[in-house]
């Protein structure tokens, strides 16, 4: 047999475990909301094909095209259209979910190191984690990457999108059916909100967005957390249980402080008896921190 025809031969042998895999289970296809109102594409085991401009207005029809055509990958739009059928230009856009994608690498993990590789193209000087700028050995620029992803990287990206789901529920007020967690199926996380509330919103309003959750523009004066001149005035205080950045930045504080052993606190100034509360406060972890320490 040619490398053609087992290519070929393997191919059919997937697709076969596809057909089979969707004729048991095209009942249990979850659609996404107003599925009628999106646009599904399809990529075919034939290389390379993709079919388009599907809509489908029952989970039903979705499963039997699903079952017929077998394919390798299924898509559907975040965009809502008026008519999904038609061309680009005729869709008639009307809204779309918001989609967050935690891509572990971008996120720099201690493993990357020992797992990524670099290697320069010109001198073939080689090392671990990201390339550097230039090259250390003839200060060539172009290099030949290998990425890897382990369980360490995964499992920050999942850190990463839980903490992106908190945010979006305490400070949009979003509620946990609105939003989805999903496996991008290689690198990462897709976090999916389906919501009526922010559908309808433009791409000016969803850079907002963006700018709220990586705090672009973070005003510490408008959070009123400058510093309280006036002794009396507690209203610059934190705690843990205020709304948004304020809170975030209450809870962090103490994650950090609570990590502390007595030196390195001492050296932040506090004085005894506020770091014997802290020390206090760690044997009663669950209680309110602010019953033990009264003034910071
Ligand atoms: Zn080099
Ligand atoms: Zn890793």
């Amino acid at each position: 047999m040619d490398n053609e025809a087992k290519h070929r031969a393997g191919r059919n042998m997937i697709k076969a475990r596809f057909h089979e895999y969707y004729r048991r289970n095209r009942e249990n296809i979850t659609p996404p909301k107003s599925m009628g109102q999106r646009e599904f594409g399809f990529l075919l085991f034939v290389e390379g094909a993709m079919l388009r401009h599907k809509s489908f207005n029952q989970p039903s029809e979705l499963g039997k095209f699903i079952e017929a055509t077998v394919p390798s990958d299924i898509y559907y739009s975040a965009a809502y259209y008026m008519d999904p059928e038609a061309p680009m230009d005729r869709k008639g856009w009307t809204g779309s979910d918001l989609i967050f994608d935690i891509d572990a690498d971008h996120i720099e993990t201690e493993c990357k190191r020992i797992h990524d590789k670099w290697r320069c193209d010109t001198c073939g000087a080689s090392g671990g984690g990201k390339p550097p700028i230039i090259c250390p050995k003839c200060k060539g620029q172009r290099f030949t990457e290998t990425t890897w992803m382990c369980r360490e990287c995964l499992e920050e990206a999942k850190n990463e999108a839980s903490k992106l789901i908190d945010l979006l529920i305490r400070d949009f007020g979003m509620n946990h059916e609105e939003v989805n967690l999903n496996f991008s199926g290689h690198r990462g996380y897709h976090i999916h909100v389906e919501s009526e509330i922010f559908k309808n919103l433009g791409s000016d309003e969803r850079k907002e967005i963006v700018d709220y959750l990586t705090g672009v523009g973070l005003d510490l004066k408008l959070l009123n957390l400058s510093y309280p001149t006036d002794e009396s005035d507690a209203s610059g205080k934190l705690t843990s249980h205020d709304p948004g950045w304020r809170g975030r930045i209450a809870r962090s504080v103490e994650e950090i402080v609570l990590r502390m052993d007595r030196e390195p606190l001492g050296k932040l100034g506090l004085r005894r008896e506020v770091i014997e509360s802290i020390i206090e406060y760690r044997k009663n972890i669950g209680k309110d921190i602010s019953e033990f320490i009264k003034d910071v």
